[in-house]
């Protein structure tokens, strides 16, 4: 594909993506030429079960990947192309930083994105995930960018996604006012 029109996500775990840039995809949804490419460093599978909920036959991380595909399906518009990376929930910070960035940056060759969002330096919520994948899509990103193939001029820093507080203070770096280019 030439990559004109494509939406790349990088997150760490299901329902980053939702509520980091769903309305994005939402706005473009109805667009032919758009294409949404979601990467998910990790399924979920360490999070915390509500003990009001019965106990699950599967595992959890199992049932966050249904979840996941069904909201997409809700939302109307699934991912084009939808990327597990599979490393272990709550430890991603843990896995040797030039392997993740290869990983990301493989899709982000591959793909061509024009933009490319994903966790700014705060992890959003503090996260070490977050903040590792936010790590890695910025190195993989950062690298591609000074590649020779890369055609430099077109292409900008990565969206950091935040919260509409966060978008808004123009205090933050990170802030949708203080980057003009976004
Ligand atoms: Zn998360």
């Amino acid at each position: 594909m030439d990559g004109s029109r494509c939406l790349a996500l990088v997150v760490a775990h299901p329902d980053d993506d939702a509520y980091g840039l769903a309305g994005t995809v939402a706005l473009h949804e109805h667009d032919p030429g758009f294409r949404f490419v979601l990467v998910h460093a990790t399924d979920g599978g360490a999070g915390l079960i509500d003990p009001a909920y019965p106990p699950a036959s599967q595992d959890l991380g199992s049932i966050r990947r249904r979840e996941m595909d069904a909201a997409w399906i809700a939302h109307g518009r699934p991912p084009d192309r939808h990327e597990w990376l599979d490393y272990d929930d709550g430890a991603v910070n843990q896995v040797p930083f030039a392997e993740l960035v290869e990983r990301i940056g493989g899709i982000l060759a591959q793909e061509r994105p024009d933009v490319v969002a994903t966790f700014g330096p705060e992890g959003l919520t503090a996260h070490p995930d977050h903040i590792a994948v936010g790590a890695a899509t910025d190195a993989a990103f950062t690298r591609r960018r000074s590649g020779p193939a890369a055609p430099a001029a077109r292409l900008r820093p990565p969206l950091h996604v935040g919260t509409l507080e966060q978008r808004t203070d123009p205090a933050r770096p990170e802030a949708v006012g203080s980057r003009p280019d976004v």
